[in-house]
Order: structure tokens, then C-alpha cells, then sequence
């Protein structure tokens, strides 16, 4: 328990030294997970055998926290897949300097048209920070992310508004798949745009482990 928990710890520190957007693009809802969501969430897929030794695929990578702290957690191959190519560059810095011997690709890509070949029986473990669609015209901005979650992966970690739960459930069962577990966490977003009247806010989430076949 107390070497677990230590792990857990010890990840953040890690994650704790990664780089943020520079200048993060609203209209692609640029934040970045903290290390300590980021870490819990690494950590728990790791605990449920999902990473060591996995192929590993994060879709929104940004500046590679997710991606990163998989590949400190002994994936296979992580790769990061970003359709902007400052935070991919930003995302290829953090892994040289806190990741330097893992196996770690990067590709420039929008989610929908992702170039990578998935063969058949292979097993792959997602995760995602997706756009949560904070605006109205964007409402459901992470339904893109979860269809190829569901073309690619066989089980995946994601974050998501807390009121979109019905529609995640919604969408995963007609897709076959199931939540098998989830934890409610919080974020505390700091102020990355001018128009944003509050110097942090928080952001209320909900972390689900989807079992897609
Ligand atoms: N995974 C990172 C970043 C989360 S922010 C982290 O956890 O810190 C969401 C990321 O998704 C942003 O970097 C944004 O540029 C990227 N993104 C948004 N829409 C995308 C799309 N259609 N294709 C690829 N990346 C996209």
C-alpha cells in the first residue's frame, strides 16, 4: 500500500515538470491535465494492468502529460497523436528532458484522420484529455475523440465534463462497449485567455475506464 501510494507520488514529481501550452489556442481547448490528475489516472490504468508493456495511444496529447506519464509507467510504445504541431513540439521537448529512454512517437495529426495502420488482434490502451465542448457551438466536442477511441483502442482511460455522463453512456453502449469503473476529480484551471473574468476556476470531471471490446 505504502509502495503504492509512494508510485503514485513519485510520477507526479515527475509529471510535475512537464511544460505547458505556451500559447494555448481556445478554439482547440487547449489546457493541460495537472500532474496530480494526470498522475491518478496513469496510475490506476497502470494498477489494472492497462500500460506496462502495452501499445498506448493518447489523442489530444498537447504537451504530453498523459503520453508521458505512460511512458515512464513502462508502456511498449506511446504514441501521441496532436493536430498542433507548437504544443507537439513543446510535447517532444518534455519527453527528451523527463523520458529520455522510453518509447515514445509523436504524430501530427487531427483525431479524424488519424494515419496509423491498427492491426487486427493487436491490444491497445487510449487515453484522452479531449475537448469537452465548453462552448455551446462546441457541445460535444469529445464525440470525434471517442470514435476512434472505439475504432482503435480495446479499453481506454478518458476525461470528461461531469455533465455528459448520460451521453458517454449513451454513446459507449451503442457502440458495444461498457464504463467498467469511474472517480469523480477536480481541476483547477488557470486563467490562459483574456476573456476569462476569474483567475482559476474548477472544473468538475468525470474519469471513466471504457472496456470497447
Ligand atoms: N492531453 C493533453 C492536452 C489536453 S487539451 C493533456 O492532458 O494535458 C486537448 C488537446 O487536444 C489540445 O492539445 C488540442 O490541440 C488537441 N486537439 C483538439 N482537437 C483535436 C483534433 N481534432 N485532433 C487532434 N488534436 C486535437
Amino acid at each position: 500500500m505504502v509502495e503504492m501510494a509512494s508510485g503514485k507520488k513519485n510520477l507526479e514529481l515527475q509529471l510535475s515538470k512537464i511544460s505547458d501550452f505556451e500559447n494555448p489556442d481556445v478554439r482547440y481547448e487547449q489546457y493541460m491535465t495537472s500532474a496530480e490528475v494526470a498522475s491518478t489516472l496513469v496510475h490506476m490504468a497502470d494498477m489494472n494492468g492497462d500500460i506496462e508493456g502495452k501499445i498506448v495511444v493518447d489523442l489530444g496529447a498537447g504537451t504530453g502529460m498523459l503520453a508521458i506519464g505512460s511512458a515512464l509507467r513502462n508502456a511498449k510504445l506511446v504514441i501521441g497523436v496532436e493536430r498542433d504541431e507548437n504544443a507537439l513540439s513543446i510535447a517532444k521537448k518534455n519527453a527528451r528532458l523527463i523520458a529520455p529512454d522510453t518509447e515514445l512517437s509523436w504524430v501530427l495529426a487531427d483525431v479524424e484522420c488519424i494515419p496509423i495502420e491498427i492491426g487486427g488482434d493487436m491490444q491497445i490502451t487510449g487515453v484522452m484529455n479531449p475537448p469537452f465542448g465548453a462552448q455551446r457551438s462546441n457541445k460535444h466536442a469529445d464525440r470525434i475523440f471517442l470514435e476512434k477511441m472505439s475504432e482503435i483502442a480495446s479499453v481506454s482511460y478518458s476525461m470528461h465534463n461531469q455533465s455528459s455522463v448520460e451521453f458517454i453512456e449513451t454513446f459507449v453502449e451503442a457502440k458495444g462497449g461498457f464504463i467498467s469503473h469511474s472517480y469523480s476529480s477536480v481541476m483547477i484551471l488557470k486563467k490562459s485567455q483574456e476573456f476569462h473574468s476569474q483567475s482559476k476556476k474548477e472544473l468538475q470531471m468525470e474519469v471513466h475506464r471504457i472496456v470497447w471490446k
